[in-house]
């Protein structure tokens, strides 16, 4: 039977919270002993003390990372055998999947139906897939002369440290570890002050499935710390990042400061979410659109943040919109009724409350929400928001505001809709609504956006890749094409 919030209360009661780094497969304080607080944005209870780890502990952890990639204790198994280990792990965080989706709510705020429904089995999905992929990639034969053999092969790269967000903290990991540890590379994962819970949770179970030891390895701490301290690290090759574009920006200056590491940035987003008046089903779209920016108290890289909606429609779709984000109602994260959960923290929060009132001062109309909400309950939670009247060069349609608040802006023909969403410093990506194949086609490639979506927002699973064009990044994360990051190519040439 599914839990009510009691349920999850006593489990908490029953909880125990790992709070130190995980280094060589054991968990250890940092270098120093220093600790930070971790708090619930729920309701504002105390989580657990968490090691702030710093650069002594990237040192050690790097330091264990090459040791055990040369070692070939795991990067020298055969490919199915790396499979069967990182199967055994996913099955692992299915066992547990109430105490991870717990600890993830609990920590960044999110609805405990979300956790378990979602982040959790993806964060196994992503792991098992990449598992089950890697012992069927083969490597290649050139098309040489007759006198000579060309093999392309891929190699692990070595060492790959990943900084990752706090919007979804353990499925962004998972997109990284599962790749760079499939082909076989030691892993160092700094996850965010704001989210460390699960990561550090899932270190345990790594090692329990069988990955050795020293090749998992959990950093938590503050970005400039510990994270500027593996960005700046001479021994590690590559670095997976997902976070915002200016820290995106900041690893690669310490990439070219240190060992020109690759590194490989998922980055922020503004994406235009267009619905023509021919939209199959102009309720079907609203219902999206509220979801596409309310979804994950609008925490979300691919939040729908920008509604460009065709006027001869617009007096029509307006109200079914405000309708539809009803649906979206803050309440107590551990209630499994609950859509909207509580903002990640406080600096988070006013971040939101300050881009409400801008988009005010700025002469947009608030139509619904931009409140602070349910404050009784100690927790940091913002009623949806919904602005009409923008237009695309106003503050709130340019920048990312990592909450939810949609900006609602009325375009008359397809060049200027495609004009306006492809107007941005970001490029993460796109919906488009439309009965007419061919505009959704035409629309869709004149898109400059890593993920297109047409007639739905934000579908997707492990089969394609995901990342963005422009400012918000490089690379792709899921996929086959996940596996691009963490290898080097290398070109032998035989004599024959
Ligand atoms: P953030 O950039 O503030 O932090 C991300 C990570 O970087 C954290 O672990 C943080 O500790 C670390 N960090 C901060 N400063 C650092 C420094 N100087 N050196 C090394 N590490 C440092 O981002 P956030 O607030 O955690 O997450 C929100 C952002 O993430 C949004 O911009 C969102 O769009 C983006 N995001 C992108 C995707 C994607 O796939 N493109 C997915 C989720 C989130």
């Amino acid at each position: 039977m599914a839990k009510n919030r009691n349920d999850w209360e006593q489990s908490f009661q029953s909880l125990q919270i790992e709070g130190r780094a995980f280094i060589d497969g054991q968990y250890c304080a940092a270098a120093d002993g220093a600790t930070f607080d971790c708090t619930s944005p729920v309701d504002g209870r105390f989580l657990a003390k968490v090691a702030s780890t710093d650069a002594a502990d990237a040192e050690l952890a790097v330091q264990v990372a090459r040791r055990t990639f040369e070692s070939g204790v795991w990067s020298g198994l055969a490919p199915a055998e790396r499979k069967r280990i990182l199967i055994a792990f996913a099955d692992l965080i299915l066992v547990h999947k109430e105490e991870l989706a717990l600890l993830e709510t609990l920590d960044m705020g999110k609805p405990i139906s979300d956790s378990l429904s979602i982040d959790v089995p993806a964060t196994a999905n992503a792991i098992r897939w990449t598992a089950e992929a890697i012992d069927k990639v083969y490597d290649e034969v050139a098309a040489t002369p007759q006198d000579q053999l060309g093999l392309v092969t891929r190699e692990a790269v070595g060492v790959v440290a990943a900084i990752v967000p706090w919007n979804f903290p353990m499925i962004m990991a998972s997109w990284k570890f599962a790749p760079a540890l499939a082909v076989g590379n030691s892993f160092i994962l700094k996850p965010s002050e704001k989210s460390p819970l699960t990561a550090i949770r899932m270190a345990q179970l790594a090692l329990e499935a069988g990955i050795p030891k020293g090749v998992f390895n959990v950093l938590p701490g503050y970005g400039h710390t510990v994270g500027k301290a593996l960005a700046l690290h001479a021994d590690v090759d590559v670095l997976a990042f997902t976070g915002s574009t200016a820290i995106a920006k900041q690893l690669m200056v310490y990439a070219g400061q240190s060992n020109m590491k690759r590194v490989w940035a998922e980055a922020g987003g503004k994406s235009a979410n267009v619905v023509f008046a021919d939209a199959p089903d102009l309720k079907a779209a609203a219902e999206a659109a509220a979801g596409a920016i309310a979804f994950n108290q609008g925490e979300v890289c691919t939040a729908g943040s920008r509604l460009l909606i065709e006027r001869s429609v617009k007096d029509q779709f307006m109200p079914m919109l405000v309708e539809a984000l009803k649906a979206w109602k803050p309440g107590h994260a551990l209630d499994p009724a609950t859509t909207v959960g509580a903002v990640v923290d406080a600096r988070q929060l006013e971040n939101v409350l300050r881009y409400v009132q801008i988009g005010q001062d700025q002469g947009a109309a608030l139509i619904a929400g931009g409140s602070r909400t349910l404050e009784e309950t100690g927790g940091l939670y913002i009623e949806p928001a919904i602005f009409d009247g923008v237009n695309n060069a106003m503050t709130i349609a340019q920048e990312e505001i990592f909450g939810p608040v949609l900006s609602v802006i009325t375009f008359d023909t397809a060049e200027e809709a495609l004009k306006i969403a492809n107007d941005s410093i970001f490029g993460l990506a796109a919906g488009v609504w439309t009965r007419d194949l061919s505009k959704a086609h035409t629309f869709a490639r004149g898109l400059r956006a890593g993920s297109v979506w047409v007639n739905q927002y934000d579908g997707g699973d492990m089969t394609a890749p995901f990342g963005g064009f422009k400012q918000s990044g490089n690379g792709r994360d899921k996929s086959l094409h996940a596996f691009d990051k963490y290898t080097e190519l290398k070109a032998t040439w035989i004599k024959l």
